[in-house]
């Protein structure tokens, strides 16, 4: 079994960045980033941070949980006059190095998008701690991990004494990791009237007893995990080149004469220009995307559903949406960016115990990246030729 993160698909939720409250200069960063859509744990926490509220989130990594609560910090930082000096406004505290560093490379991300200058820094123990307390003057925002952290206070480099939102982020693997004690203490040393941010992908007793520690009347945020049987699906690929790619497919698609088949692409645009191509080509297909109004998907994902559309083509943030009895075929015209992405467009068939069938299209460009979707995916897919 491999473990996805479910991304809970509401007919009607019509959900924008700009209707959660984002300021416009963060929405053209999210823009840019190709954040078309909030993701539930966004679309849920981020109106509730901006008022200020506490908050639990149960979510993995993959979620969408660092934009999640990074965004909202934001927001509610230009609103108030900054701290300066050794005091820091919002404290995140992460397990490991590698997450202090993706944590603040968000925050400097979505903070050069805003007028004002916002400062982030991650300090993390196993360096040199010269640096980073050089470094800490004028810091806004602090991504840290636990030990470290205790360190830096101790010899006077910061003072905590302003902060007023903390975040624990992975607060169960911090716990697994053996920092209770120090989490503890800089609880001790952080001002009682804060807002607090707790992420955790499971709900351990050790977590709990944080939660009920610090957190007053959270919104909980649950976003559940899907299970995929995997072993279901029979797995092909093609070695393909891209100007090959239409001409193969309308072939699979005649051939095999499927009836019901889900194509994946990785961009809005090659979505439609797949589905124009079949059509001109008497093939019924429609795409679904981000771009199209809701009410255009919910038809679109009806008319696949009973069977007067052959093909949908989508996109990967639709995918997560798309629950549908029996899908016989998936077709991945482009690869998906992580392995993750793969393993959520394939379980779109071979679902409810019936067999279904994935088929894969590799240009020369792509077969590194197809070796590590396979890598981590623990399976390996034969790639034919596609020249017969
Ligand atoms: P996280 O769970 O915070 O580690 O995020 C997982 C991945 O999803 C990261 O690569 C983010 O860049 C990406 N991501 C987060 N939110 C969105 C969104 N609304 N749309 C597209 N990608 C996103």
């Amino acid at each position: 079994y491999v473990n996805i993160q479910s991304i809970i698909f509401t007919q009607n939720h019509n959900m924008t960045f700009e209707s959660l409250g984002i300021h416009p200069f963060l929405l053209k960063a999210l823009a840019h980033q190709k954040y078309s859509e909030p993701y539930p744990i966004q679309e849920q926490a981020i109106p509730a941070i901006i008022k200020r509220k506490d908050v639990l989130g149960i979510a993995q990594t993959g979620s969408g949980k660092t934009a999640a609560y990074v965004l909202p910090i934001l927001m509610n930082l230009q609103k108030k006059e900054l701290s300066k000096n050794r005091f820091i406004d919002v404290l995140v505290l992460v397990p490991t190095r590698e997450l202090a560093v993706q944590v603040r490379e968000v925050f400097y991300m979505f903070s050069l998008a805003l007028p004002e200058r916002i400062k982030s820094m991650a300090v993390y123990g196993g360096v040199s701690i010269n640096p980073q307390m050089m470094g800490l003057q004028g810091v806004n925002i602090l991504v840290a991990t636990p030990g470290r952290l205790i360190e830096l206070v101790e010899s006077n480099a910061l003072k905590l004494s302003a902060v007023d939102t903390l975040v624990l982020d992975e607060a169960d693997k911090m716990l697994d990791l053996g920092f209770q004690d120090e989490v503890n203490k800089i609880l001790k040393l952080l001002p009682t009237r804060r807002q607090n941010l707790l992420f955790s992908a499971t709900l351990s007793d050790n977590v709990n007893e944080i939660n009920q520690m610090i957190l007053h009347e959270p919104l909980v945020i649950k976003i559940e995990e899907e299970k995929l049987n995997i072993d279901l699906i029979t797995q092909t690929a093609y070695s393909v080149s891209d100007e090959k790619k239409g001409p193969l497919l309308r072939n699979l698609i005649l051939s095999r004469d499927m009836k019901q088949v889900l194509v994946f692409t990785s961009s809005t645009y090659k979505a439609d220009n797949v589905a124009a191509k079949l059509r001109k080509n008497g093939i019924n297909a429609e795409a679904i995307h981000s771009g199209k109004s809701q009410g255009g998907r919910t038809e679109a994902l009806k008319q696949f559903k009973n069977g007067s559309i052959r093909v949908l083509v989508a996109t990967d943030l639709i995918s997560r949406g798309i629950d549908i009895k029996f899908l016989p075929f998936v077709i991945n015209y482009e690869l998906p960016r992580s392995p993750k992405d793969y393993v959520h467009r394939i379980g779109r068939t071979g679902r409810a115990e019936s067999p279904g069938e994935a088929i894969t299209f590799v240009s020369a460009d792509d077969e590194h990246h197809f070796n590590i979707i396979q890598k981590k995916m623990g399976k390996t897919v034969e790639v034919l030729s596609s020249e017969n």
